[in-house]
């Protein structure tokens, strides 16, 4: 079963939930995710779990929303698969990518490539930026900078941007055309005495540092999220992006936005970029997209990259990357739903109608003495515990004081992500008052229990 049992976990027998991503097998006791319906899952004892990570921050509609599978079952009805090479493509692929470009409005967007995740998509990019240097005569430009705590994905690539040492470690990794940069978690990382907005101001600096060192016309993008998600949720100090985009312009830097996480209402706007005045010139998409009924994800290209890249003049040939499954019919016939659900249901207005009764609530345990901040915005929240409320104090590791939190939600029937003593929630944009309260409460009552535990 996946009970806890009392008295397991915590000093000296910690519960580290091991990374299985990817892993099919039953020697670890998984939980075994049967049955979904709403903001809840089920597992196969037919044990009810309050689902406070949109699955993994992307069932934004919850569950059961029979439209998506509607949606899903007349495509696959009438066109299970086509491919989107040499110039072919399906009807549901066209509608998606115009239905974006128009949704997307911090900045005009000229283009939709798809692909398949996430990780895809900035692995795309990466080539896509690649390719326009090389287009417009300046091979050199090649290096990345990302930002250290940053998730990117998990192929090569994208774990090279990733700035979370565990994915780079074990493998050789990051690609040595990547470079890492500050990560703007102002509780954790300010000076004695600094403002927010000086603290982003001496990020930008740093940035600008950076490139100089490396020397601009070696740098060809950075690549952002607007709030970082699996890094701990940090959303960005005041004035940072701004300040960071006037360093990226003035050195002919290309942007990218990762909105993986954030996009679709996540943050209380559309885009993560409409919040903080992001005027990227690629965007990255997946999860919410298609609330993750099927697998799809997307890079938007901004006119001038796209002109270049698609220009007669170009005489590098065609962009020779896709995959099989770029632009799937069925996937794109879920999103095209999805983002008509979006609209029709308002559903920005409706992550802002609930929003504040979620921050507040689990805000108010702020005052917890494991507690070190609790952060986050819109539908997206992180608790990070700490001893003496100090960043500069973690619980020692082999505690598990995160995992035993995340175990006690579990027990109580709530499933959040833990990563170390970082504790994560997204949960889908239809949560009802009433589950929120729920949510709240089951986090207070494992807060308890973990505070007891850390006293023992
Ligand atoms: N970018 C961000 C910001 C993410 O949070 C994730 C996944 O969590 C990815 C990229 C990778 O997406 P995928 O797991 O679909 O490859």
């Amino acid at each position: 079963t996946n009970e806890v049992k009392s008295g397991s976990g915590f000093k000296g027998h910690a519960m580290l939930a091991p990374f299985t991503a990817g892993w099919q097998t039953t020697d670890l006791n998984p939980l075994v995710i049967e049955k979904s319906e709403g903001s809840y899952v089920y597992d196969t004892n037919g044990k009810k779990y309050l689902d406070a990570l949109a699955g993994l921050w992307a069932t934004a509609l919850g569950g059961n929303e029979p439209r998506l599978v509607e949606a899903a079952i007349t495509q696959l009805k009438k066109l299970p698969f086509y491919h989107s090479f040499w110039n072919r493509t399906t009807i549901p692929s066209l509608e998606l990518a115009k239905e974006l470009q128009e949704m997307f409005t911090a900045r005009k967007m000229a283009k939709a490539f798809f692909v398949n995740s996430g990780s895809e998509a900035n692995d795309t990019q990466v080539k896509l930026v690649w390719y326009y240097n090389n287009a417009l005569g300046r091979p050199d430009k090649k290096k990345f900078i990302a930002r250290a705590k940053s998730y990117h994905g998990s192929t090569l690539i994208a774990a090279s941007l990733s700035g979370l040492p565990a994915l780079h470690q074990k493998f050789d990794l990051p690609a040595p055309f990547v470079l890492h940069t500050d990560c703007p978690h102002y509780w954790r990382y300010h000076l004695p005495g600094e403002t927010e907005e000086e603290f982003s101001t001496r990020l930008a600096n740093n940035l600008e540092q950076l490139i100089l060192k490396e020397g601009p016309e070696t740098i060809a993008a950075f690549i952002a999220e607007p709030v970082m998600g699996a890094g701990g949720v940090i959303p960005p100090p005041s004035g940072y992006f701004e300040k960071i985009q006037a360093v990226v312009k003035k050195y002919d830097i290309l942007f990218i936005a990762d909105e993986v996480i954030c996009a679709f209402g996540r943050l209380g706007t559309m885009f993560g970029c409409d919040k903080y005045n992001i005027k990227p010139d690629l965007v990255s998409l997946a999860k919410a997209l298609s609330s993750a009924y099927l697998p799809i994800g997307a890079v938007l290209v901004c006119p001038e990259v796209s002109e270049v890249i698609h220009s007669q003049s170009n005489k590098l040939g065609s962009f020779s990357h896709g995959f099989t499954y770029s632009g799937h019919p069925v996937a794109c016939a879920v999103a095209i739903e999805t983002l008509k659900i979006y609209k029709e249901r308002n559903i920005v207005d409706e992550v802002n109608k609930i929003a504040p009764r979620f921050q507040d609530g689990i805000k108010a345990f702020s005052d917890s003495p494991i507690i070190g901040e609790i952060r986050g915005t819109g539908l997206i929240l992180g608790t990070e515990f700490v001893d003496n409320k100090s960043p500069n104090d973690p619980f020692p590791p082999e505690w598990g004081v995160g995992a035993y939190f995340g175990a006690q939600c579990e027990k109580h029937g709530m499933l959040v992500r833990i990563a170390g003593d970082n504790i994560m929630m997204s949960p889908p944009f239809i949560i009802s008052p009433g589950e929120v309260d729920e949510l709240i409460n089951i986090y207070g009552k494992a807060l308890k229990e973990t505070e007891k535990k850390v006293q023992e």
